[in-house]
């Protein structure tokens, strides 16, 4: 059996760091808790374009 580990599915909005429970939500936050293990989102492209962005919005 795979653990059950959970994490804040809006810990990069609300949290520094991934927050990670056994329940069906955050317990610091209250937002639905995701299984961990299947990323949904690639957190790298994601932070990736993020920095892009940044990048370009200062050169304009
Ligand atoms: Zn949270």
């Amino acid at each position: 059996m795979k653990s059950d580990i959970r994490v804040c599915s809006a810990w990069r909005g609300r949290h520094e760091r991934p927050v990670y429970t056994l329940s069906d939500s955050c317990p610091d936050c209250g937002a639905d808790a995701i299984n961990s293990a299947p990323a949904p989102v690639d957190p790298e492209d994601s932070y990736g374009g993020y920095r892009r962005a940044l990048k370009r919005a200062d050169r304009e």
